[in-house]
């Protein structure tokens, strides 16, 4: 190619297609079409969505990419693919990475330990980002909130709150969690020694130094999250709000276009945001 030759658009392929985010994702890569080309939508063997044209599920008439369940032809003709499904699922879809040798980006959040394991083993061989937020927003968030815990110290309480819409199937959010690690890492502990345990009944004195959370889950909510620090006399909070999920498309797009081609290895969102 020479140096004037443009390259051809990252071929994208989707896992969850037929879900809130597939398709958003999947009206973001056509209309990039310069930087990206769509290359495969997967769902469910039992999704609703199965042999549809993604371009006429999002209203804009058909565009050739046939809602799919045949994953290893969806992985065979991906450079990328962006997974945004259910835990199980993302375990599955890093085996496939592997077997396909093909980057894989995941935005799938209540991960367990084992399927992180997969993940991580997949990362060894091949390129992948996982965030549990894939905005420009929160991964400053993240920043500023390990910095004001270790600054402000274990004489400010700090209260982590969540708030999603009503069919989000994973409690807390991937989001909130990760905030908690910031938070725990800003003051020298793990998450998991730091974390108190969900209040009902009699609770008692909160003990210090812990990190609490408190989850809403209502209506259309995109997500909110808010990092309170309560000191005695004072309360710094450090808020965001997501309004529309668009945000987190651009963001999974963005993130497929910068992983294609880079070495095996684990990435995250700050990478891609040069954070
Ligand atoms: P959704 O339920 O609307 O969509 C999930 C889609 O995945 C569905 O179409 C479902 O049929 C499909 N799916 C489930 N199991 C599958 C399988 N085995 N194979 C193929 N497809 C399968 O959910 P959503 O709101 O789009 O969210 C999906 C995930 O993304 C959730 O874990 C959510 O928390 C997460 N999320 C992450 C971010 C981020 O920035 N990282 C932002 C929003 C949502």
């Amino acid at each position: 190619m020479s140096a004037t030759a443009k390259a051809p658009p990252t071929a994208i392929g989707i896992l969850g297609a037929a879900g809130r985010m597939g398709q958003m994702i999947a009206r973001e890569i056509l209309g990039r079409s310069s930087e990206a080309r769509l290359s495969a939508c997967v769902d469910h063997a039992k999704s609703w969505a199965l042999g549809k044209d993604i371009g006429d599920i999002l209203g804009l008439g058909p565009c050739g990419i046939k809602v799919t369940a045949d994953k290893d032809a969806a992985f065979a003709n991906s450079e990328v693919l962006i997974d945004f499904t259910s835990p199980e699922a993302a375990k599955d879809h890093a085996a496939l990475a592997i077997k396909h040798h093909r980057a894989l980006v995941i935005g799938t959040t209540g991960l367990s330990a084992a399927d992180k394991a997969a993940i991580e083993a997949a990362a060894g061989e091949v390129p992948v980002l996982q965030s549990a937020n894939m905005s420009l927003g929160v991964n400053v968030l993240l920043t500023l909130v390990e910095r004001v815990a270790a600054t402000l110290g274990v004489d400010y309480d700090i209260e982590i709150f969540e708030a999603h819409h009503r069919h989000k199937a994973d409690a807390p959010s991937g989001t909130a969690l990760i905030l908690a690690d910031a938070a725990a890492k800003g003051r020298g502990i793990s998450r998991d020694k730091a974390m108190l345990p969900p209040r009902h009944g009699q609770t008692g004195a909160r003990p210090p130094g812990g990190i609490g959370m408190s989850v809403f889950r209502g209506g259309d909510v995109v997500g909110d999250h808010t990092v309170t620090f309560a000191g005695i006399g004072e309360r710094l909070e450090l808020s965001h709000r997501a309004s529309d999920r668009a945000l987190f498309a651009k963001g999974a797009v963005k993130a497929a276009l910068w992983l294609a081609g880079k070495p095996p290895k684990l990435y995250g969102m700050k990478d891609v945001l040069g954070l």
